[in-house]
């Protein structure tokens, strides 16, 4: 038995005069998307992009496999879209996730990015990120030609190298691990990123239980500290979990009040 609690939260900032981050947040589906394009284009990718990933939802057993062919059917949809509405001719998207499926009578997370935003884990109060950034700075961090700290303030740092609703379909990484009490994760647009260094993530993240108060409060301090993009946060709570791997029978535990704008699922 896993049980999971989350929270989510949104700003257009205090630059952008859309928000065109979209999000996903009901478990076992956990997607955030950073949509982009003139107009109305970036809101519309990034919804499409959610929409297509509602599919998933109330199915136990979800694959890679059955991941990619999603974000192939939404880059599609998106292309069909651009094809078909002037307005939103030269939209895209990002999107990164997280999944929970069962295998073998065992729960798993199944992660995976296309683009820059960003999934990381929170455990024991140390952050790690997860997912690599598809962008032109973070090729150039890989091959040693810039260092993180530069990264963050390069004149190229929006560019990305891989999106939904581009011409070649989009292929996407994909993390496969078991969850454990404890950790967090948090799901994010560079709205928040590129506002806050990790260590002030890492404190910020670690300040309440409710995951729907840390959503909230990443999103205004993101806000406060310039607020230049769109900014969206899911956060999600393993609250109790069986070891990996071993049959465990589920017992009704007593789960914390719901907090107010706070969602709770377990299965
Ligand atoms: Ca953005």
């Amino acid at each position: 038995m896993i049980v999971v609690t989350w929270g989510s939260a949104t700003d257009t900032g205090k630059v952008r005069a859309r928000n065109e981050d979209s999000l996903l947040a009901e478990s076992p589906v956990f997607v955030v998307a950073d949509g982009m394009g003139g107009h109305q284009g970036g809101a519309t990718a990034s919804r499409i992009a959610v929409d297509t990933f509602r599919g998933i939802l109330g199915r136990t057993e979800v694959s890679a496999n059955d991941v990619a062919l999603v974000i192939e059917a939404a880059n599609q949809a998106i292309l069909d879209r651009a094809r078909s509405d002037p307005a939103v001719c030269d939209m895209g998207t990002t999107a990164v996730g997280l999944i929970l499926f069962t295998e073998a009578g065992s729960d798993f997370w199944l992660a995976f990015n296309v683009g820059d935003s960003r999934l990381y884990r929170l455990c024991n109060g140390v952050l790690d990120q997860i997912s690599v950034d598809h962008s032109y700075v973070q090729e150039l961090v890989v091959a040693g030609h810039l260092d993180p700290e530069a990264a963050r303030h390069h004149p190229d740092r929006s560019v990305i190298t891989r999106v939904l609703g581009g011409r070649n379909i989009p292929v996407p990484d994909f993390w496969i691990f078991p969850p454990e009490p404890g950790e967090r994760f948090l799901l994010c647009s560079d709205g928040l990123t590129g506002e806050l260094e990790d260590d002030a993530v890492a404190e910020l993240l670690g300040t309440d239980a409710d995951p729907q108060a840390v959503a909230e409060l990443l999103v205004r301090a993101a806000d406060d500290a310039g607020g230049g993009d769109n900014i969206t946060v899911v956060v999600v709570d393993v609250v109790d979990a069986a070891p990996s791997g071993l049959e465990v029978s589920t017992v009704d535990r007593p789960r914390p009040d719901d907090g107010a704008g706070t969602s709770r699922g377990h299965r």
